[in-house]
């Protein structure tokens, strides 16, 4: 399941709020009153994202004013899944249900515009397991980081070096200054981590994300061709 950013409607809600005062256009309330802003779009463009919208389409409306505005409660069916953030922590509100929220999923419809929703809400308003998919996936990942960190393939030398085997490629942790680095087949890298963790972490990722296999692949194919050219000549 692809995971998308939420960082351009994000930016562009800002700016629209920032554009209208930091205050409801109907009412003139604003977060020190306790509202929740958002943003409301005038008339829907077919085919375009939120974000995408000329910002005068757009205006700020408080919660409440935005449900009115729109005549009643959002609409429970038709929406799509456009957008997908983590907080980091529960500051995120569910603009449907108003629970706290940390996965903030971006839904928008065509009678309505766009909302921020949390997991439950945007699989019941998309008839989807888009949200739910996504976090399965994001607990999968946890789950196997764990087990790699953790693993017992990880053995000490005796130089304080880490280093684990996967798939056929010698990954190390190098003790540098205080920091660390890695070394991938013999061949040190330029990031510095602060703990064995952080690079355990960094290693992990370059495994999940193919770019290991990828980098070990190009490595090969050098050495190759170093030995073409070297029968050449
Ligand atoms: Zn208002
Ligand atoms: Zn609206
Ligand atoms: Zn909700």
């Amino acid at each position: 399941m692809k995971s998308y950013n939420n960082k351009n409607w994000k930016a562009f809600r800002d700016e629209v709020i920032r554009l209208d005062g930091g205050a409801c256009a109907v009412c003139g309330r604003t977060l020190a009153d306790g509202v929740i802003l958002q943003v409301h779009h005038k008339q829907y463009l077919q085919g375009f994202k939120p974000w995408e919208y000329p910002s005068e389409l757009c205006e700020t409306l408080c919660k409440g004013c935005h449900a009115s505005e729109h005549g009643k409660i959002p609409p429970k069916f038709g929406w799509e899944h456009i957008g997908y953030d983590d907080l980091g922590d529960l500051t995120g509100t569910c603009e449907c249900c108003g629970n706290n929220i940390r996965y903030v999923f971006l839904v928008q419809h065509e009678k309505w515009g766009a909302m921020e929703v949390g997991e439950v809400c945007c699989d019941n308003l998309t008839s989807t397991q888009a949200a739910s998919g996504l976090m399965e996936s994001r607990r999968r990942y946890a789950r196997r980081l764990k087990t790699f960190i953790g693993s017992i393939r990880w053995k000490i030398a005796a130089s304080g070096i880490h280093h684990l085997v996967q798939d056929k490629v010698h990954i190390e942790i190098v003790p540098q200054n205080n920091e660390f680095k890695l070394r991938v087949n013999n061949k040190m890298g330029k990031m510095m981590f602060k703990t064995i963790l952080d690079a355990k972490i960094k290693s992990f990722e370059l495994i999940e994300s193919g770019e290991l296999g990828d980098y070990v692949k190009r490595q090969n194919q050098k050495y190759r061709d170093y030995i073409d050219k070297s029968r050449f000549y």
